[in-house]
């Protein structure tokens, strides 16, 4: 909760604060940049990017912070987060943001509430969004996503504008999204928030997959779902059984 709490206060008090190469940064930029830091080494820990891959941001005054491109997330450090303007440019001083820098900006012009980006290749995820799969309300924790279903964005190459605009109008009715042939998507109000979505969507999909090879799921009705999302509101996320 202290987390959530010096994101949303990190974004309101810089607000422009995207100028300068990490040698610059202050100590509360140097500390939004350890949180994403912690966030990608814990998407790791939990197994939400196999391999390399997965990214985290932080949205940082009108731009954000990201983790490098071709870093194993255990040799990171705050100098090598990377500053990305809101007009998609950086400080060539530093290292190059993820290549999927784009979608990144774009999910924070989706959402002018949304705080952090955490974009996962986590495996049952993945493998419905090859599938071309969405997940419908098969149980009810799908409105832990905003929603009755946690949607499939369109396919288009990695890294381009192509693909953040695909991802921009997924997120613009969900705080998650499959995307397919690729992986999933959430963002949160702060770092600890897009994580645990990216974790509940994984074990989502999981259970959907699994539920898909015994037979036909049963799917919850829009007036059940309705319900659901009508509780989530009032009880908040912690509340959920
Ligand atoms: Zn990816």
């Amino acid at each position: 909760m202290a987390q959530r709490d010096k994101t949303a206060r990190t974004a309101r008090t810089k607000p422009g604060s995207t100028s300068g190469a990490s040698a610059r940064a202050g100590a509360e930029e140097m500390e939004a940049r350890q949180a994403v830091i912690d966030t990608a080494l814990a998407m790791s820990r939990l197994g939400l990017s196999p391999g390399r891959s997965g990214n985290v941001s932080a949205r940082w005054g009108t731009g954000m912070l990201i983790t490098p491109s071709g870093l194993a997330y255990d040799a990171i450090t705050p100098a090598d987060i990377v500053l990305v303007s809101q007009d998609g440019t950086w400080d060539t001083s530093q290292r190059l943001p993820s290549s999927e820098w784009r979608f990144h900006l774009s999910a924070y012009e989706a959402r002018a509430d949304m705080n952090a980006v955490v974009h996962t290749h986590s495996l049952h995820a993945t493998v419905l969004a090859c599938a071309h799969q969405p997940i419908p309300a098969f149980h009810y924790m799908v409105a832990a996503a905003g929603g009755t279903d946690i949607p499939l964005t369109p396919y288009a190459t990695f890294g381009t504008a192509e693909l953040a605009g695909h991802v921009a109008a997924g997120l613009a009715r969900r705080n998650a999204c499959l995307m397919a042939n690729h992986g999933a998507i959430a963002i949160g109000p702060s770092l600890p928030a897009a994580l645990a979505l990216a974790a509940e969507v994984e074990v989502l999909a999981e259970q959907y997959c699994k539920v898909l090879a015994i037979g036909a799921p049963k799917i919850l009705s829009e007036t059940e779902m309705a319900e659901v999302l009508e509780r989530f509101k009032s009880y908040g996320q912690k509340a959920q059984g």
